[in-house]
């Protein structure tokens, strides 16, 4: 059996990993021209469910290296007015599973990157632009590229993103829309005069600053390990020596201990050219928009490094029900694509992963037929996966205001209040931390 996969992201890396520990041939043909191309954003969080999937499909070593180049993990999630002022503050989400898989985790997506591409050196073919494929009457399938080439193989897998060609000439009628969101993020390096603008909840977790008008300011402090020398550990996932020499300031510096800034606003109340404006404009804008916020947050939208601040336009995909199966099959945003707040699409993405490795496996033994594998992969990844983007949905949308793009002044109030109220009584505050945790999708297990 040999597998093509298109995409070379989270999700398409980590079933490359598995397949090749399994024994079975495959091939990614990603887009990007070389291994340090491209920004991949900053941060993203990994919860027990991808850590465990990680531990499952890496060679042990890369695990291990995966774990050492982790930003320190937060165990609080704290809500702030705009003035500064705590409304929530719930803790407990340092959860550590007993094989040491289970933790959450902070990790730069740079770094991600590079530990997945280590060891498929061989496996990953660069500048390779799928632009169609086409099936054959003996099973077999053929992926085409922007360069003239192709690849053929038995099974053709799409982790080719949100924006998915292989989605789009497969599954037509699967749409992609958007969710009324913008985020701007943008980094702060964290020095002693930035860390004097923070208090120890802020360094300790995620932090969501609620403002009127819908606006929002996500901060997340990423501080590295050091190493017995002190300082920044290097090797794998380091991009200091060549990225930061094509661009120096903070932007691929992936080591150093930075803050995290993501605004976000409701696209009908950010000007009409947000998403084309460059990062001097977007930082101008965001330093605009908290003019009236407390001076430390208008000083860290300050010192946010204009070369660091880029858009993000929200997306969400929708359900769709379960097509026929055929050797084509999809993984992580390119067929789920789901908005950020509970931070479970690259986690979900790495569950696709682990979960068609298996049933490929399966196939291969002759456990099962090839068809009814991919088959069983899909029913369930369309139960979890849609359950995942519906959740995300619906607690930026409605069933949960916090996430909700545009809220008045008296909803916003009101919400506030009732915050206050849990913040300040421990029983309820420690069920609504709870309901949290299972709410953000860690409830693969129970
Ligand atoms: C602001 C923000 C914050 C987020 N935070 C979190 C978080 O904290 N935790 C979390 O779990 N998730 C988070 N996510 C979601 C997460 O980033 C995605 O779900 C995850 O990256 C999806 O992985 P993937 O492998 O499916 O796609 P990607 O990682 O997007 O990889 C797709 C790959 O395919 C390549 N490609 C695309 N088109 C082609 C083509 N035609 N030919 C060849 N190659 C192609 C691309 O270059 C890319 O390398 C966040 C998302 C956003 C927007």
């Amino acid at each position: 059996m040999h597998v093509i996969i298109i995409g070379a992201g989270t999700g398409g890396l980590a079933l490359a990993h598995g397949l090749k520990r399994a024994g079975i041939s495959c091939a990614v043909h990603e887009r990007d021209r070389t291994r340090g191309d491209g920004l991949q954003g900053y941060r993203v969080g990994i919860d027990p469910d991808g850590s465990r999937s990680l531990s499952r499909l890496l060679p042990p070593e890369l695990f291990d290296t995966f774990v050492a180049t982790c930003a320190r993990s937060g165990d609080r999630f704290t809500v702030f007015t705009e003035k500064y002022k705590e409304v929530l503050s719930l803790t407990g989400f340092a959860k550590s599973g007993a094989d040491g898989a289970g933790s959450e985790r902070s990790v730069s997506r740079m770094t991600l990157r590079q530990i997945l591409l280590t060891g498929l050196e061989e496996l990953v073919r660069f500048d390779k632009v799928f632009t169609r494929y086409d099936q054959h009457p003996d099973g077999t399938v053929t992926a085409h590229f922007e360069d003239g080439t192709s690849a053929t193989g038995d099974v053709l897998v799409a982790a080719d993103g949100s924006h998915s060609r292989v989605r789009r000439q497969y599954l037509p009628h699967a749409p992609l829309e958007d969710s009324g969101l913008i985020g701007i993020t943008g980094k702060v390096p964290l020095t002693e005069a930035t860390r004097a603008l923070l208090t120890p909840q802020v360094i300790d977790g995620v932090n969501m600053f609620l403002a009127p008008g819908g606006y929002s300011l996500v901060i997340h402090v990423m501080q590295f390990p050091w190493d017995e020398r002190g300082r920044p550990r290097q090797g794998i996932g380091a991009s200091d020596t060549e990225l930061l020499d094509a661009w120096p300031g903070l932007q691929f510096d992936n080591t150093r201990d930075y803050i995290m800034l993501a605004f976000g606003g409701a696209a009908r109340n950010l000007p009409a050219d947000v998403l084309r404006m460059n990062g001097r404009q977007l930082h101008d804008l965001t330093v605009e928009l908290t003019r009236t916020w407390d001076v430390r947050l208008r000083t860290l939208a300050e010192l946010a490094d204009p070369s660091t601040c880029f858009p993000v336009n929200i997306r969400t995909s929708a359900p769709i029900a379960q097509w026929p199966t055929s050797n084509i099959t999809l993984i992580g945003d390119a067929i789920h694509t789901m908005t950020p707040g509970r931070g479970v699409g690259a986690n979900t993405a790495l569950r696709d992963a682990e979960l068609l490795c298996g049933r490929l496996v399966s196939a291969r033994d002759r456990e099962v037929p090839l068809m009814a594998a991919i088959r069983d992969y899909e029913t369930q990844m369309i139960d979890y996966g849609f359950t995942a983007v519906r959740k995300s949905l619906a607690q930026m949308r409605g069933s949960d205001p916090v996430h909700k793009p545009v809220v008045g002044r008296a909803v916003l109030a009101g919400m506030r209040t009732g915050m206050r109220v849990v913040n300040h009584l421990p029983p309820l505050r420690r069920r609504m931390a709870a309901a949290a945790q299972q709410y953000r999708g860690h409830d693969r297990d129970a």
